[in-house]
């Protein structure tokens, strides 16, 4: 085992990463799913080898905590004997491998393109570059799926249309990205984020890419490969000629009817971490009524496909029972916070502690628009999107700020801000 000390290093499930609390490795099927008994496996292996606690990140990571050296080998061969097929080199994320809708037995997942996903992971490991990348270097497969990747930050990401054709961009979330171009083909894409990743490994290891310049990016493509623009604004569509902007944040928590009368149940970790025992009873239940996989999704979600409508709502009844988020006004929906103290070294709060404390406190203020980002340092490593109000560790204490400072809602923020301050005020006169 290799395991990461980089501070900003990305864990896997073979290169773990020294923790607070221990190793933390990072379970990422290749397909983005996993059946219900794989993920028994992996809760049954989070008990025996780490701290008995499950979480899903940001990006719809997996993840495990608490392992040892020795325990580590424990959950490798778990994962080993479950058959779960995980990635390694650079970290893909391709959640929207699946189609908008198309979540039957037959057709759940688009054939081709978990194929050019592992296609690409394989060339990839056999290019030397790689070893100079920055840590963090990521790639996503947009394929018009239900699960909105504009947010989030890759390095290379390419956008699959109805025209069939791979849009290229380079750094940031979509909006901000770099257009590379368009091309035509599974060889032409994975030759255009090969290059793409070749020059940015080239302006040394802490490059990312958003620092490739224009004259780069001319580089990545050649002339005969280059397709023309777009008519009429250039707008991405999904596999099934859906416009991707009607699909924005079209996974929502409950359960959602899908194509060929299956349905898709999702909900959300509570502050992105459950423990094992209630992840393995959602996943016994799920054996039960017969779903198909599990699929961890970005925003620290989980879904559930297969479902008939009643096993749906028969599960959903389950996951609540048994702590998970199962409703859109639930208040923990509105604070996002990171691992926090004792997980992560750097934290200077327990986050998911004073997470469960301000929402005891203020569950009316927060069952409204109100989001607040809780954050154990300064990285702000779970940020994502616009906040109102962000509480952060600092050596000095915690830091409180309004940004939404003269809204509606900056006044609500206001609020909360000041119950907090009295409440620490007579504790300390105690
Ligand atoms: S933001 Fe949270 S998880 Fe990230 S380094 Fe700071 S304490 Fe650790």
């Amino acid at each position: 085992m290799t395991s990461s000390k980089l501070r900003g290093d990305c864990p896997s499930l073979h290169r773990p990463m020294v923790t607070g609390d221990g190793l933390l490795a990072r379970i990422s099927p290749v397909a983005g799913r996993m059946t219900p008994q794989q993920l028994e496996a992996l809760g049954q292996a989070a008990q025996t080898f780490g701290n008995g606690q499950m979480e899903i990140s940001t990006r719809g990571n997996l993840q495990i905590r608490g392992l040892s050296t020795h325990s580590h080998d424990g959950l490798v061969k778990v994962v080993e004997t479950a058959d779960i097929d995980v990635s390694a080199s650079v970290p893909i994320l391709a959640p929207a491998l699946f189609a908008p809708g198309s979540f039957s037995s037959d057709d759940e997942v688009r054939p081709h393109l978990p194929a050019l996903k592992e296609k690409l992971l394989e060339r990839l490991e056999t290019e030397d570059f790689i070893n100079g990348l920055a840590p963090k270097t990521s790639i996503i497969i947009d394929a018009g799926g239900l699960v909105d990747l504009s947010g989030l930050i890759a390095d290379v990401r390419i956008i699959y249309g109805a025209d069939q054709c791979w849009e290229i961009k380079v750094g940031g979330i979509e909006a901000k990205a770099q257009s590379v171009g368009r091309v035509k083909g599974d060889e032409a894409v994975i030759e255009a984020v090969v290059q793409t990743l070749k020059l940015i490994a080239a302006l040394g290891k802490k490059a990312r890419g958003h620092d490739l310049s224009q004259a780069d990016l001319r580089k990545i493509l050649a002339d005969d490969q280059i397709l023309e623009e777009k008519q009429g604004g250039g707008e991405h569509v999904g596999n099934e000629g859906t416009d991707v902007s009607t699909r924005r944040s079209a996974i929502k928590i409950g359960v959602q009817p899908l194509q060929d009368e299956q349905n898709l149940l999702t909900v959300a970790l509570p502050f992105g971490a459950v423990d094992a025992t209630a992840m393995i009873g959602l996943a016994q239940a799920a054996i039960k009524g017969g779903a198909l996989h599990f699929l961890p999704l970005p925003g620290k979600l989980l879904g559930v496909s297969g479902l008939d409508e009643a096993a749906a709502k028969g599960l959903l009844k389950r996951a609540r029972a048994l702590g998970f988020v199962c409703d859109v006004d639930d208040p923990r929906l509105r604070v996002m916070t990171c691992a926090g103290a004792p997980a992560c070294q750097s934290a200077r709060l327990n986050t998911r502690l004073a997470a469960a404390d301000l929402i005891k406190t203020f569950a009316d203020e927060l069952s409204g628009e109100v989001r607040v980002h809780v954050s154990g340092c300064d990285k702000r490593c779970a940020r994502l999107g616009f906040v109102d109000m962000e509480i952060v560790g600092t050596s000095e204490g915690v830091e409180m700020t309004n940004l939404a400072t003269g809204s509606k809602k900056g006044a609500v923020v206001d609020f909360i801000i000041h119950i907090i301050i009295e409440k620490v005020r007579a504790a300390q006169e105690q």
